[in-house]
């Protein structure tokens, strides 16, 4: 597979280290931590997912087929806050 960066180009997924899921937002609540951290669905098809490249250290959001890891839109991940 091969991820485009937008400051680098289109490079070998060697380069990229998954980094989760885009879905999830932070819970404000500590008691809903673990369930944040550790509790993964394993969706089949179309997902959005955070990729590092680690070559430059971009954040990517990724939208990708997990069955057949074709390519939707790429932009660079945006920070969220949580409670502002
Ligand atoms: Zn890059």
């Amino acid at each position: 597979m091969r991820l485009p960066c937008p400051y680098c180009g289109e490079r070998d997924s060697r380069e990229f280290t998954y980094r989760g899921d885009a879905t999830l937002t932070r819970p404000a609540v500590e008691s809903e931590m673990a369930d944040y951290v550790y509790q993964r669905d394993n969706p089949l098809g179309w997902h959005k997912e955070y990729w590092l490249h680690t070559v430059c250290r971009t954040w990517l959001a990724v939208e990708r087929d997990t069955r057949t890891h074709a390519l939707g839109p790429v932009s660079i991940a945006r920070c969220e806050r949580v409670g502002s």
